[in-house]
């Protein structure tokens, strides 16, 4: 059998979302879904199938192709696959959760959730700003209202909380002051992000050009990485934050915070009865990325397995429902892969350091060649596990003297 990388699931992922467009009411298909082309996704899918018949995608073309013009089946199908992306959840409590992939950069989905209960109509995340983003969005929430029959609109949510101060994530804010009356939560550790943009993205980049010089990489390609780090310094503006959050407050209809740092200072989750929006805490597929404290405080991997470890410990979790990627139904399993993935990589960091190496070094030797943002993403997830080895005494600097006598200095770490 032929394997199914990443890159052709997202694929096929997209194409689904563009053969379902055959489902929405002819309003939608002008409007808000213009960009979808059925057919020719239909038969895109179609040669897909021929060589990778384990994704199964006959029988759902054939099931999509029976839903065209019959009500009854369309409801199945729409119950199991979703519709352009879209699906719905329902926690105890009835709230309907509704997953809304969203293009927030060029191939690079976000889940955006619409959370509808009586007196409360709350996003988990905005979005990117940028137009792909604002399409998707404006998209999803037709969907939800032609295909789901919500009566639900961008214009009429009424709270947004922003998972984590990760662009990806929070961008769209610009717009959501604009165009709605929402009130904007974020968790207090990553409020200044969004309401002090311009001077976090400063003292940000000062701390990782420390960080990028102490782990040993070259000036030209630290001014490089530093432009990349500024990159969204052009095109987003500062916004007020109307509520900041903190661990255990309770949210929209009573819904639980559980600041869960690591990946960001102010990542939180949100328990929603028996589920649990994980956003980048916890993803189906990838383990998700880490950075040094050195860089920002409340990061790193001590914190992380922190958090790791406090929503293992929730109960009843019925589905965990990520920031990326896909749903997962067995939280505690991920959980503990993420945790066993990690302690094996510290392992191997402690080994490549049986000589003397840099984290740029280290990163090189993990990761290989990177190109663009993957270079500042490689060499952070190195520093985090050097940094975490380093903190338990598991490394030592090998070369102390050198960096006693310099104001700048490159370290390089051993083993004990
Ligand atoms: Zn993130
Ligand atoms: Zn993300």
């Amino acid at each position: 059998m032929i394997k199914v990388d990443s890159k052709l699931r997202r694929k096929v992922e997209w194409l689904w979302r563009r053969a379902e467009g055959a489902l929405m009411p002819p309003a939608v298909l002008e409007n808000e879904a213009k960009h979808l082309v059925a057919d020719e996704a239909a038969e895109a899918l179609r040669a897909i199938d021929v060589e990778h018949p384990s994704l199964s995608i006959a029988a759902r073309l054939e099931a999509l192709e029976a839903s065209k013009n019959n009500y009854a089946s369309r409801g199945d199908y729409i119950a199991r696959f979703g519709c352009v992306g879209v699906r719905r959840f329902q926690s105890r409590g009835d709230v309907a959760i509704y997953l809304m992939p969203v293009e927030t950069f060029p191939h690079h989905i976000n889940n955006v959730y619409l959370l509808i209960e009586p007196g409360h109509t709350t996003l988990f995340d905005v979005g990117s700003g940028l137009e792909s983003s604002r399409r998707d969005l404006a998209l999803g929430f037709a969907v939800v209202r032609s295909m789901f029959g919500e009566n639900a609109r961008y214009e009429t949510v009424d709270l947004a909380i922003v998972s984590h101060a990760h662009i990806d994530h929070f961008g769209g804010v610009n717009d959501l002051k604009v165009k709605t009356t929402a009130r904007l939560a974020v968790h207090e550790l990553d409020a200044r992000v969004i309401a002090g943009f311009e001077e976090r993205v400063v003292i940000a980049c000062k701390d990782v050009s420390v960080f990028l010089r102490r782990a040993g990489v070259a000036n030209e390609e630290r001014a490089r990485m530093l432009d990349l780090y500024m990159a969204s310094r052009d095109w987003f503006r500062s916004v007020e934050v109307d509520r900041t959050l903190r661990d255990g407050d309770l949210v929209g209809g009573g819904h639980r915070v559980i600041h869960t740092p690591g990946h960001c200072p102010g990542q939180i989750c949100l328990l929603v009865g028996d589920v649990l929006l994980t956003s980048d805490h916890v993803l189906s597929r990838t383990t998700p990325h880490q950075f040094p404290q050195a860089i920002t405080a409340f990061g790193g991997l001590e914190n992380y397995f922190h958090s790791l470890a406090k929503i293992r410990k929730l109960d009843l979790v019925k589905v965990a429902l990520a920031g990326h990627e896909e749903p997962m139904f067995d939280l505690r399993k991920r959980v503990d892969e993420i945790a066993a993935f990690h302690r094996e990589r510290l392992m191997k960091v402690r080994d490549l350091c049986n000589v003397p190496r840099t984290v740029a070094e280290v990163a090189a030797e993990l990761f290989g060649h990177q190109e663009g943002y993957g270079t500042i993403l490689a060499i952070e997830e190195a520093g985090a596990h050097v940094e975490y080895l380093h903190t338990l005494g598991k490394l030592r600097i090998a070369n102390l003297s050198e960096v006693a006598k310099s104001d700048d200095p490159v370290v390089q770490y051993v083993k004990p």
